[in-house]
């Protein structure tokens, strides 16, 4: 199902992660802020706010939080990768990996991360065209030290000279994990199609662009790139604690005001686009995934300082939209298409943007593709002669509004980074509300952009398997052939539609009554109702009651995917028919502020989200469509999508592969692709039917209704769920995935081959005892045993980009997990350097100190014990506890009594008990990479080597 409203770049996204009413409208609040020259806020949102320029001109925004348990800091540099030297390409990026490896007042190179570890702090960068950003999070207590260590960057990096070498190996690693993203890919081609404008340029970096040259040498250069860019003036800081403002203010003053400032002009980039020579083209491209897609490309002028007037996002609205009579609509009844998402992102090349509609098609749609560019081409002139109207202004600001009213808290350290990326684009005031703030219709700025929506500015791209092509990419895995459009094609597109084309009707479900239920204490969810074979759990949100939003949960709960590959299938296809179906009612409903989804499991799961004024309307509409009207031919088309999916699941991240397999080994219920691919294919659209039905009678139905609620409305659920069930139902017994029986002495290989070129490995050891005890001592312990593996394996060794330690739950027991993602190492190699590690880090146990040991476990309480910061926050561990039976609602809670009690000599033990314990049962899984195909996997002693996961679990004991 889509989302409207994408706010932030897709891009980054990929390259690296309460008072209520106050008698005051928000139109009201926001006026008296604008007024006093205040951060713009939701009036949800009661935490202090204040902006203040240090005398280096650096520009600060603090966040005061008196409840936060974390404190956290971000500091972007308006510089990236489009200021990289040409000789030196991905230099930014690889000088914010430098930046981490230590400071005149910190010189060690692990330092940064192991102060971040003993005081529960997380630490990230990322670097994007236009942009550095760093940032951190910390308990309370460590924050002015963290503080210290975190300016040093911008004030005295070391700069090694020594890790030159190292570091450029982690960024080729992550250029190499990478490079099979058929994202990226598209991108690096879209760019080099812009001649001499700075946005054609390789981005990561890799041992090619980086390095020594005749005359660029990359130690001095990164130097002066330091040297000449990090100037306090271009740099934006947030910082959020909980102490008062005043305090804050004064570190601020501390640690930010040394930077120096040099009084540099902000980088950016002028040049102009030859749209002569970049648009009226299409794209064929041949992609890793087996996909089929068609994208209708436009170039158009950075207008991100419009963020008031938004004409982005109301083209978009219009563009995108799925009430009846728009392309995607008809495009779906049609059965040509099975998605179509409008998106656009104004600095995607820095002086220029793309809004783009991209739409997934079925084979039908393959066959149809200048006839559905001519549909949306017309579609676009509609909008420009009769859509901009005020009507739908009135609509998506009344959207927004509703979401701005009612924003809830995140984590800290995703919003001080938002903050400090947001302050390089909008004002220091509007960092907050600029995604959400809606001033005016400006009929001008819309026109202004529909008129950039001209087949000069277009590129169609074709993306599929079967494209012709006669090129090939340079730094990533892909083939294109890039072609004019036709005269007599663009002619088309000015011909009166075919289809009957009307603009969106009026949206039914926006919510008109924010009232709340009286609040009602609570320990725990309680069975309020069992009627009718339904039985119903209520629990009203305690920390967040004057929220007017709940979250409704309704679990047709059935064995058949335990027992049944068709079930298993059946239930996917049926997952896959519904979103597709219900897609319209599912995007009016995020407009609404209402979320709509189906998961499929032991069962299938609807979720109901969001306002709860008009719940009931959306809930009946949701489960009328559980039902389906499937016909052959869209049967046939969910049947290629999901072997299509199964398929490309073969080209994703090694070390997502290797999770994968570990997951589905050790749970009952999961099969070989090639079993699933061979089922789909067999099956037909009245078994589909028939598995409906029969999962809508015969089922154990099970509803968990969270936040403003109460039981009267509860009953109402259960009536309306009632309703919409067959008259004859039987219940059956509740069925959960069984998980694979640890026992000592078990050793579990799965060896693969994949498709992509790294290896990687998953190893993990399970603690004979199933225990919270345990659970306990390896969540205390993983984080340190993360850090160390990540120092030793990545940043000495330089073995991988992804790398780490991990604990993984199997039921009541827990294995402890290393894991990798290498592009140096096979994997046979690579286990025996895991091996030696387990050694080694022992040896780091061993020589751990109380007094360190006991920071450990104070920072992983905090952790534990902060309190929930939204509505999922709350809800999470809850429903996590109701899927599982445990109707005591205390997993959390026994987990943070457990670890109260760990001491060192536990968690030594435990490590000698799991990771040198020769007959702890143990799981390895291998994936290998087409790059290591000649060398050998790691064979271990008393392995039982699983090739048919199917198999296995026929006869694998079970918890
Ligand atoms: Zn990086």
């Amino acid at each position: 199902m889509k989302k409207l409203f994408v706010i932030s770049a897709v891009a980054l996204a990929v390259l690296t992660g309460c008072a209520g009413e106050r008698g005051m409208s928000a139109d009201a609040q926001a006026a008296q802020q604008q007024l006093q020259g205040q951060v713009l806020v939701s009036p949800n949102d009661n935490r202090a706010y204040k902006t203040l320029v240090l005398p280096n001109k650096l520009e600060v925004m603090l966040v005061s939080d008196p409840t936060a348990e974390k404190s956290a800091a971000a500091l972007s540099v308006g510089v990236g990768l489009l200021q990289d030297p040409m000789s030196q390409q991905g230099m930014a990026h690889y000088l914010e990996h430098m930046l981490f490896l230590g400071t005149e007042r910190y010189p060690d190179t692990k330092g940064y991360s192991e102060f971040m570890t003993a005081n529960g702090g997380a630490q990230n960068a990322y670097t994007w065209l236009d942009i550095t950003n760093y940032m951190f999070k910390v308990n309370n207590g460590a924050y002015d030290e963290a503080l210290d260590r975190f300016s040093d960057f911008f004030k005295a990096p070391k700069l090694y000279p020594e890790y030159t070498d190292k570091e450029k190996i982690a960024v080729n690693a992550e250029w190499s994990m990478r490079r099979e993203m058929d994202f990226f890919g598209q991108y690096n081609l879209s760019r080099s199609m812009m001649g001499s404008h700075p946005a054609n340029r390789f981005l990561i970096g890799n041992l090619e662009t980086l390095g020594d040259k005749e005359d660029s040498k990359l130690h001095p250069e990164t130097v002066a790139f330091y040297q000449k860019y990090y100037s306090a003036n271009i740099m934006k800081v947030a910082l959020l604690s909980n102490l008062p403002l005043r305090e804050m203010e004064q570190l601020a003053v501390k640690h930010f005001s040394s930077i120096e400032n040099k009084n540099i002009e902000k980088p950016g980039v002028t040049a102009e686009l030859d749209f002569s020579r970049l648009g009226g083209k299409r794209i064929h491209y041949v992609p890793n995934q087996d996909v089929k897609q068609l994208r209708l490309d436009f170039t158009i002028a950075n207008n991100t300082e419009r963020f008031a007037a938004k004409p982005n996002e109301f083209i978009s609205y219009l563009l995108g939209s799925e009430m009846p009579g728009t392309p995607a609509e008809q495009l779906k009844a049609m059965g040509l298409i099975s998605k179509l998402n409008v998106s656009a992102t104004p600095d995607l090349y820095g002086n220029y943007g793309s809004l783009s509609i991209d739409v997934e098609l079925t084979d039908a749609g393959m066959q149809a593709r200048e006839g559905i560019v001519a549909t949306i081409m017309q579609y676009i002139e509609l909008v420009k002669r009769q859509g901009v109207d005020s009507k739908y202004f009135s609509e998506i600001q009344t959207s927004l509004n509703n979401q701005f009213r009612f924003l809830e808290k995140g984590d800290e350290f995703g919003y001080v980074s938002n903050l400090a990326d947001a302050m390089q684009k909008v004002p220091a005031r509007n960092a907050v509300n600029a995604p959400f703030y809606y001033q005016r219709f400006d009929a001008a700025a819309i026109q202004d952009v529909l008129a950039q929506l001209t087949p000069e500015r277009l590129r169609v791209w074709y993306i599929s398997k079967q494209e012709p092509h006669n090129s090939s990419l340079h730094f990533y895995d892909g083939k294109y052939k890039i072609a004019d459009i036709s005269a007599e094609e663009q002619q088309s597109w000015q011909q009166s539609p075919q289809l009957a084309l009307t603009l969106p009707a009026v949206n039914r479900l926006l919510p008109e009554n924010f009232a709340v239920k009286a609040p009602q204490a609570q320990q725990k969810p309680e069975l309020v109702l069992q009627q009718d074979g339904i039985s119903a759990w209520l629990y009203p949100s305690q920390q967040f009651a004057d929220q007017p939003r709940g979250v409704l949960e309704i679990f047709f709960n059935t064995k058949a995917p335990q027992q049944d590959i068709k079930a298993k299938v059946l239930l996917a296809l049926w997952h896959d028919l519904y979103n597709l179906q219900q897609s319209a009612l599912a995007t009016e409903a995020d407009i609404a502020g209402m979320q709509l989804r189906l998961t499929a499991g032991s069962g299938m799961a609807l979720t109901v989200a969001g306002f709860t004024d008009k719940q009931p309307q959306l809930l009946q509409q949701a489960l009328a469509g559980l039902t389906l009207n499937s016909d052959v031919q869209s049967f046939a088309q969910a049947k290629d999508r999901y072997v299509r999916g199964l398929q490309n699941q073969a080209k994703q991240f090694p070390f997502y592969q290797a999770f994968n397999a570990y997951n589905s080994l050790v749970r009952n219920g999961n099969y070989e692709t090639e079993q699933l691919v061979a089922t789909a294919n067999a099956l037909t659209a009245d078994e589909l039917q028939a598995f409906i039905n029969t999962t809508l009678a015969q089922n154990q139905l099970r509803i968990f209704a969270f936040g403003n609620y109460d039981k009267a409305a509860v009953e109402q659920v259960v009536a309306t769920v009632n309703r919409a069930l067959p008259a004859q139902r039987s219940e059956l017994p509740y069925s959960r995935t069984a998980y694979w029986q640890p026992a000592p002495g078990d050793t579990l290989v799965l060896q693969k081959d994949i498709d992509v070129a790294d290896v990687a490995l998953v190893d993990v050891h399970v603690h004979p005892e199933p225990s919270y005890a345990q659970l306990a001592r390896a969540t205390v312990l993983k984080s340190h045993f993360s850090n160390v593996a990540f120092d030793k394996l990545r940043t000495e060794e330089q073995l991988a980009y992804a790398v780490g330690g991990t604990a993984m739950q199997l039921e009541d027991y827990v294995g402890f997990a290393m894991y990798i993602q290498t592009p140096v190492k096979g994997v046979a190699d690579m286990q025996a350097r895991f091996d030696l590690f387990k050694q080694q880090y022992a040896k780091e146990l061993d020589a751990l100190t109380e007094e360190a040991f006991a920071q450990l476990k104070a920072s992983t309480l905090v952790t534990l014990k902060e309190p929930p910061k939204n509505l999922q926050d709350e809800v999470g561990p809850l429903i996590t506890d109701w899927y599982r039976e445990k109707f005591s609602f205390d997993s959390k809670l026994q987990l943070i009594a457990a670890v109260e009690q760990v001491s060192l000599a536990d968690v030594k033990a435990f490590y000698h008990e799991t990771m040198l314990n020769a007959k702890a049962p143990r799981i390895s899984v291998q994936m290998r990479g087409t790059k290591f195909r000649d060398q050998p996997f790691a064979d271990l002693p008393g392995q039982t080597k699983v090739t048919d996961i199917a198999a296995f679990h026929q006869q694998m004991k079970k918890q």
